[in-house]
């Protein structure tokens, strides 16, 4: 039931907000896989000449799960927008992982309590990650009354009955589930360009202590084999180039089955047979990366050299206070695997500096790991605690000037990393998907190679959305030039 709420009085008394408590439970029931999913009847014709617009902040996950949303409000006949004038529902997707993202979205939460004076029918509406934490979605009810709608991200598939909830009433509406749904397949997405995202599992059971994920997005559930199959091979008659595989770790893929043996390794094995260009999965995690998905992604194919392994410290100690249950060594022995199975593989990471605790000592072990493993790109991070997380309770003593300077010493190297990666290419004949004109001059296309690096050339726009050859001319640190070469657009052939 969806909880209304009046913006002057005690919310307490009307609903258990979301409990970060409650969702770090982990209790054995059954999740149930459900394929009848409808718009209810009397919400088919609800959008017809309405607007609606979301804004998403936040990784991969939050845009596919934007996906969903504008799936179900075309199917209730909304139009999209871009302007905030002419919507008529505005949803903000959030994104929990560090404090400036949710600060991000208070300062927007700010500009739009304008337009809804302006505008009173406007439904303004807060889902995503943020809405899974209890300190938000009070603030949200005690400072931001305006906001219409708050709901999670276990019940998206409610957005129709929220959204008729949120039109009729004039309280707040919200939902918020601590505990993850079961699985809704046949959600309707609205998919554009070339490249899709395929979810192939919901959650996390990691719970390394400075991430908020497994409270938001519940326990580890993957979908099952047959429907990831079914949704990839639907994809590629469709016509899209690129599919990549979500998961907040994709390597647990298939653990929480009970009734059969199948794991990541084995999916990536039948994904490959399919007829689609390229396959990418993120995010990885090194704990779980096992020696048949190494053996299956050295068949290549579709399967393409790049492999995003989050490492986030060298150093022993510090892996073990972020509970990463994996140490340096694990983590270079398994590098050193890739990399004899997949000898063109490029690696990238993501890297926490500043942990509390961590001495100049262990972040040099940080730098030689980075240096070692030749990482060719790092999303790279200032530790800041979240609220609910067990790393709250270590005192954060890095001083914020230490924690920049290893910020900039950590990002310096990885630019030179990065160059050399990219100088190692120059002269070569490389694979392109070609996405569109360049951002900066309508004359240039850019593109994709295997590796993800970013590629301008000059070429006929007939092209976009093609895989073509082109002949590295200039590398440079996060882009590489090239000439197209006189090759004919590549068929693919897709090993069986
Ligand atoms: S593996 Fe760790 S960092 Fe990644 S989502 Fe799970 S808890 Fe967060």
């Amino acid at each position: 039931m969806a909880n209304k709420v009046k913006s002057d009085k005690d919310y307490s008394q009307y609903f258990q907000p979301p409990s970060l408590t409650d969702a770090k439970k982990r209790g054995k029931e059954d999740i149930a896989v459900h394929y009848d999913f409808q718009i209810p009847e009397g919400m088919k014709e609800f959008g017809a000449d309405k607007y609606y617009l979301i804004r998403t902040f936040g990784c991969q996950m939050n845009e596919h799960d934007t996906e969903v949303m504008k799936g179900l409000f075309e199917q209730m006949g909304y139009q999209a927008t871009e302007d905030k004038f002419q919507a008529d529902v505005i949803l903000l997707n959030t994104c929990a992982i560090r404090e400036n993202a949710e600060d991000k979205v208070f300062g927007e939460l700010g500009h739009l309590k304008a337009l809804k004076a302006e505008k009173p029918n406007l439904v303004l509406g807060v889902c995503g990650c943020m809405s899974q934490e209890e300190a938000v979605v009070n603030r949200i009810m005690q400072k931001h009354a305006f906001v219409d709608l708050i709901f999670g991200t276990h019940n998206i598939h409610r957005l129709p009955e929220l959204l008729k909830d949120a039109y009729f009433n004039k309280e707040m509406v919200v939902e918020v589930w601590s505990k993850e749904g079961d699985i809704v397949e046949n959600l309707p997405k609205k998919r554009e360009g070339i490249r899709a995202w395929v979810n192939i599992m919901y959650g996390c059971d990691k719970f390394c202590t400075y991430c908020i994920v497994p409270y938001t997005r519940g326990k580890e559930r993957s979908r099952r084999p047959q429907d990831v199959l079914a949704e990839v091979r639907d994809l590629a008659r469709q016509g899209f180039q690129e599919i990549t595989l979500l998961g907040q770790n994709v390597n647990a893929y298939g653990k929480d089955f009970e009734d059969i043996s199948y794991s990541f390794g084995d999916l990536m094995d039948d994904i490959r047979k399919i007829d689609v260009p390229r396959i990418r999965f993120t995010t990885s995690h090194p704990r779980d990366f096992d020696d048949h998905l190494i053996e299956v992604l050295a068949k290549s194919g579709n399967l393409v050299e790049h492999i995003h392994l989050p490492v986030q410290s060298g150093s022993t100690e510090i892996l073990k206070k972020m509970s990463r249950k994996y140490t340096r060594e694990h983590y270079l022995e398994l590098v050193a695997k890739i990399k004899r199975a997949i000898p063109h593989v490029c690696l990238t990471t993501d890297i926490i500096v500043g942990f509390p605790g961590e001495t100049d000592e262990q972040f040099e072990e940080t730098l030689s790991l980075v240096r070692e493993v030749k990482f060719e790109l790092a999303f790279t991070f200032i530790y800041s605690p979240r609220e609910g997380t067990p790393a709250t309770d270590m005192e954060d003593n890095v001083p914020m000037e230490v924690k920049k300077q290893r910020l900039y010493r950590l990002n310096e190297l990885i630019n030179e990393l990065s160059k050399q990666g990219n100088e190692k290419l120059q002269g070569e004949i490389v694979e392109v998907l070609v996405e569109g004109e360049s951002k900066n001059n309508a004359e240039v296309l850019s593109g994709r190679t295997r590796t993800n690096k970013l590629i301008l050339f000059t070429g006929s726009k007939d092209l976009i959305g093609k895989l073509v050859y082109v002949k590295v001319t200039h590398a440079q640190t996060w882009v590489l030039k090239g000439d197209i070469v006189d090759a004919p657009v590549k068929n693919i052939s897709i090993p069986s």
